[in-house]
């Protein structure tokens, strides 16, 4: 043992100190008892983490107490050029819905309560006449995520029963969702036509019988089938349906809610263009390309979607006043397709020219040399990410870092704020798709702070 270990202080001495009671005054003493213990033991297991000086043993004692204390869900600066990354947190939010849920997280809302009557009310009225509006169908249903409402929708639809899909479109859409699993817990029987390049609508007319519920179409979110390939349109099956009296349900993943093809995002259907083709039901997510709060949003015919609200799923599956403010904040801009590309932080970042994020690289790079970090520009591919657009590529300029990548990317993953950016050709790339112009002086910091 090595003499330093040998004069280790006791944990009851160092409570004692000064330093240490002094970090009493704003931690719970159990906190700081086991940060000190802690300490201690690290020291004694190995001299390369002995503390130097009672200054030394008080600071070590304070950085353990705050990585204890550091909220396990934090910011990330997302420099990866994937605009909806699952894995961190999909869309950011627009000023107007961050406004909304802080106008009603602190306090109390109307939430299930009829301001005009006094009555009890019901929070499924909350999004609804935006989401008609906004989408021409009759009637509209918020829940948890895309997920549940597909259990949802077909499990009031058809369960015991069957829902007849392509074998095309039997999809796993990424995280363990795929679209066969959740049929099974939703009750519905999984009945599958067609081959998996090629369905027509002959397929599902020759599968309809006394124990089909529904024809479910499932959107291709996340690949693409070409080359000698057929598919059943909702508008072929329209027909069909209507003559059997069933639904079509129609899973769209995504929720774009306004066409996007001025900006090369081309082949997914809004809302509103997949009920006029004939879907009874459409369901999507709140925060893919719609830009809101995770949430399910089911739009389509009022018999159906009364029948949803009466199942009891509808309980377990319910939204927030959190959800449903940042929701109908984020659906409100949407009445102004110009606003809702300015000020959605997912359309924003989809829709800047290259030139713009040209402008945020050029920024940023000039803020490292100024602070001593070697980079270059190169041009760099971002993509639209969480299953939407899977093969658009969107033209972006990134941040080559100088030096040993996987070292900047562990030191810029664990800074303050977090940098998660990617490694190509053994350097770290900073995309600034991603990154918007508010944040590029925090991006350059982190950079600054994180350099050897
Ligand atoms: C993403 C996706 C879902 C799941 O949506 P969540 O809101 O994440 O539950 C379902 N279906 C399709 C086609 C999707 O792309």
């Amino acid at each position: 043992m090595s003499d330093l270990r040998r004069t280790l202080p006791s944990v009851s001495a160092l409570l004692e100190s000064a330093g240490v009671r002094a970090l009493l005054a704003d931690a719970p003493r159990p906190l700081v008892v086991d940060a000190v213990r802690e300490v201690v033991a690290r020291a004694r297991e190995s001299g390369a983490s002995v503390p130097k000086g009672p200054d030394g043993w008080v600071q070590a004692v304070a950085d353990r107490l705050a990585t204890t204390r550091r909220a396990s869900l934090r910011p990330v600066l997302n420099a990866t050029g994937v605009v909806l990354h699952t894995n961190l947190g999909r869309a950011p939010l627009a000023r107007a819905a961050i406004d909304a849920v802080a106008r009603v997280a602190a306090g109390y809302a109307n939430l299930e309560y009829e301001l005009s009557s006094g009555e009890r009310g019901s929070r499924y009225t909350h999004c609804t006449a935006l989401l008609t509006e906004l989408t021409g169908a009759q009637d509209a249903l918020v829940v948890n995520n895309c997920a549940a409402a597909l259990v949802l929708a077909l499990d009031t639809v058809a369960s015991g029963r069957e829902a007849i899909l392509s074998r095309g479109e039997l999809v796993e859409i990424g995280g363990g969702f795929r679209v066969h699993e959740i049929m099974a817990k939703s009750g519905a029987r999984l009945r599958e036509v067609g081959a998996t390049n090629r369905t027509h609508v002959g397929d599902y007319a020759a599968a309809i019988g006394p124990a089909t519920g529904a024809l479910l179409k499932v959107h291709r979110s996340n690949f693409q089938v070409v080359g000698f390939t057929a598919d059943a349109s909702v508008r072929e099956l329209a027909p069909l349906a209507r003559a059997h009296d069933l639904p079509i349900l129609h899973d769209l993943g995504s929720g774009l809610l306004i066409p996007l093809d001025d900006a090369g995002l081309t082949g997914e259907p809004t809302a509103g263009e997949a009920l006029a083709a004939g879907a009874n039901v459409v369901m999507m997510s709140g925060d893919k390309l719609l830009g809101g709060p995770q949430a399910g949003l089911i739009v389509g015919d009022a018999r159906y979607l009364a029948a949803m609200r009466a199942n009891p799923l509808a309980r377990a599956y319910r939204v927030d006043k959190m959800t449903l403010a940042a929701l109908e904040a984020t659906l409100a801009l949407y009445r102004e397709p110009s606003v809702a590309r300015r000020e959605i932080p997912t359309l924003a970042l989809l829709c800047a020219p290259v030139s713009e994020v040209r402008a945020r690289a050029e920024r940023c790079a000039a803020r490292l040399r100024a602070g001593g970090v070697a980079c270059a520009l190169v041009d760099d591919d971002a993509t639209v990410g969480a299953g939407a657009f899977p093969t658009a590529i969107l033209p972006s300029v990134a941040l080559a870092l100088d030096g040993d990548a996987e070292r900047w990317a562990a030191a810029l993953r664990t800074g303050e704020p977090a940098v998660v950016g990617r490694v190509r050709d053994g350097r770290l790339l900073l995309d600034l798709r991603t990154i918007p112009d508010a944040d590029v002086d925090a991006l350059a910091g982190a950079v600054v702070a994180a350099r050897a």
